[in-house]
């Protein structure tokens, strides 16, 4: 059941104009490749994407860390791939939310065996409080407490991506 909002619609859209414009300015010489790291990037990837006016290019990769639960279980398989060559590009890893920093280290890990030029990852989310693997994030839209969240991408069983704003979950 979708609890209250933690993250408005008004404030991602702040977040996403502000990221988008960080972006923007960090991209002057770069030939960048965007990941999403799915499925819970679609919206963020798509929003922030179309704010971002300089030439760019989209693949996705999917890895299974979260099952039907609320809790990370720490071990990650790949379960589709990228098909652009990013050799010598510059990746931007865009994911939802970062929890223990497992998934993202996971998916750094297997990017970086391809010879990027540089990776940097981009999240709408951090939860600071449950970091077990130390992760860079170089573009974040905000940090939360320690709560299960839903909506905007987010899912709790496959639920609950299309829901417009970020929600907390309630008794799952
Ligand atoms: P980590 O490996 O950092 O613990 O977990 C990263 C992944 O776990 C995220 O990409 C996301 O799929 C899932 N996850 C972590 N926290 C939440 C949450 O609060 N809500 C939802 N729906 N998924 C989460």
């Amino acid at each position: 059941m979708l609890g209250s909002v933690v993250v408005s619609s008004e404030e991602i859209d702040g977040m996403i104009r502000r990221l988008a414009s960080e972006i923007e300015a960090d991209l002057e010489g770069r030939s960048p490749v965007f990941i999403g790291v799915l499925k819970g990037c679609v919206f963020f990837l798509t929003d922030l994407t179309r704010r971002i006016r300089h030439s760019l290019e989209i693949d996705f990769i999917q890895v299974s860390s979260y099952g039907a639960s609320t809790t990370s279980s720490g071990s990650v398989v790949l379960v589709k791939d990228i098909t652009v060559d990013v050799r010598d590009r510059d990746v931007y890893l865009v994911e939802d939310i970062v929890d223990t920093g497992t998934t993202l280290t996971d998916v750094i890990r297997l990017i970086e065996a391809r010879h990027p030029r540089s990776i940097q990852v981009v999240s709408l989310l951090s939860k600071p409080s449950r970091r077990q693997v130390d992760v860079e994030i170089a573009f974040l839209g905000t940090e939360i407490e320690d709560l299960f969240v839903v909506g905007y991408g987010l899912d709790y069983a496959e639920l609950y991506r299309n829901v417009p704003e970020i929600h907390v979950l309630e008794t799952p």
